[in-house]
């Protein structure tokens, strides 16, 4: 609940802070927008169309420019909604719940949980093991899915470490099989393929403009503002979920963010444990960073790579980015530094404490 809360009173800075194309100061840019509040509402405002959707365990908002734009938001709630049925870990009749109980049976998918599981099993490939949809086993024990927080022995953690090995899941066309006992999460993703999904579809009916928030987490910008200025797009100070670390301005971008504050719990020996699970030693990422940002031009790579350079820290991150391209990150330190790639400086301007704050910038190796 925490999480979601959370979430729902970023959104919201979030929509002000679009609307008016300024920064974030007044306390009453906290209060909810009208009709947020009845899910998968559509509201007749004209110019822009907005939808407002409980969905993905998250509040989303959408605001989409064009003569179409309201029917083809009601065609981006209808693909939500079913897509977040079929990725469900819990819902018994889902496609990935299915998966997971098939006790090393193969399993028939629909085209677009195929689609999502194989782009996010090639982008995984590239992360030497940082970003693993197997971590589900993991996530469970410690209660990150229920909330039923525990810190875990050494040995329950040893006992499902073989299960978390991507390279253990074999799809083919629409048919998939994991190991027994192996269980799928597509939780790092499932907000940035729908953010690429519903992009597709609104331009399929002409939009040109709209802003896709899938849960403050994953934003999705088409095109620019109407006006034609870029979209200003706040990051969390992620010390303190009240506060802003600083602001991108970008046009026809994705910014995914994946911090340890999302989602997380204090053991009894007074550490925090976050959501963010290294595959390779079945404890929350102690990588040295606290969020990660990422800017693309996909949202399912947004949301990916936030989540793996997160668990991969800086200099790994680094060499990714190096390596790889076709992304900016921003990274933020367990120090209160920043670390940017010189894409992301281009549109990056530091808040509140961050304006101090040592910058670093990335720039490619010669
Ligand atoms: P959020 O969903 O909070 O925006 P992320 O995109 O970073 O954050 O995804 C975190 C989710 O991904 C976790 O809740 C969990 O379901 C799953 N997860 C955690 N660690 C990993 C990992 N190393 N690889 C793949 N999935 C992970
Ligand atoms: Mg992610």
């Amino acid at each position: 609940m925490k999480y979601t809360k959370l979430s729902f009173i970023f959104l919201c800075l979030l929509l002000t802070l679009s609307a008016c194309g300024d920064v974030p100061a007044s306390a009453d840019a906290a209060s909810p927008p009208a009709g947020a509040a009845e899910a998968g509402s559509l509201q007749d405002t004209g110019d822009p169309a907005m939808l407002d959707l409980f969905s993905m365990d998250t509040f989303m908002s959408f605001q989409a420019y064009g003569a179409d734009a309201e029917s083809a938001l009601s065609n981006v709630s209808a693909m939500i909604t079913s897509l977040d049925s079929q990725l469900s870990v819990t819902n018994e009749s889902s496609e990935i719940y299915q998966v997971n109980h098939a006790s090393g049976a193969s399993v028939t998918l629909s085209g677009a949980t195929a689609d999502l599981l194989s782009k996010a099993l090639a982008l995984g490939r590239n992360t030497d093991g940082a970003l693993e949809l197997t971590s589900y086993p993991l996530s469970r024990l410690w209660g990150f899915t229920t909330g039923e927080y525990q810190i875990p022995t050494q040995s329950q953690i040893d006992s499902l470490l073989p299960l978390v090995d991507d390279s253990q899941i074999t799809l083919s066309d629409q048919t998939v099989t994991i190991p027994k006992g192996a269980q799928l999460d597509l939780g790092a993703v499932a907000k940035g393929y729908a953010g690429d999904q519903a992009a597709e579809i609104l331009q399929s009916h002409g939009v040109s403009s709209a802003l896709l928030n899938l849960g403050s987490s994953t934003i999705h910008a088409i095109g620019p503002k109407p006006d034609g200025s870029d979209w200003r797009i706040a990051i969390q100070d992620p010390e303190d979920t009240s506060a802003y670390a600083g602001v991108v301005s970008i046009s026809d971008r994705s910014v995914n963010t994946s911090g340890g504050y999302e989602r997380y719990f204090e053991g009894e020996d007074g550490k925090i444990y976050w959501h963010i699970l290294d595959p390779k030693t079945g404890y929350p990422a102690d990588s040295g960073l606290r969020s990660v940002t990422i800017l693309s031009d996909s949202a399912l790579t947004g949301d990916g790579l936030s989540t793996a350079l997160f668990v991969m820290g800086l200099d790994k991150a680094v060499s990714y980015w190096q390596d790889n391209g076709g992304f900016d990150f921003i990274l933020i330190t367990a120090d209160g530094e920043i670390y940017l790639t010189e894409g992301a400086e281009a549109c990056f301007s530091p808040l509140g404490k961050y304006v101090n704050a040592p910058l670093h910038v990335i720039r490619h190796a010669d």
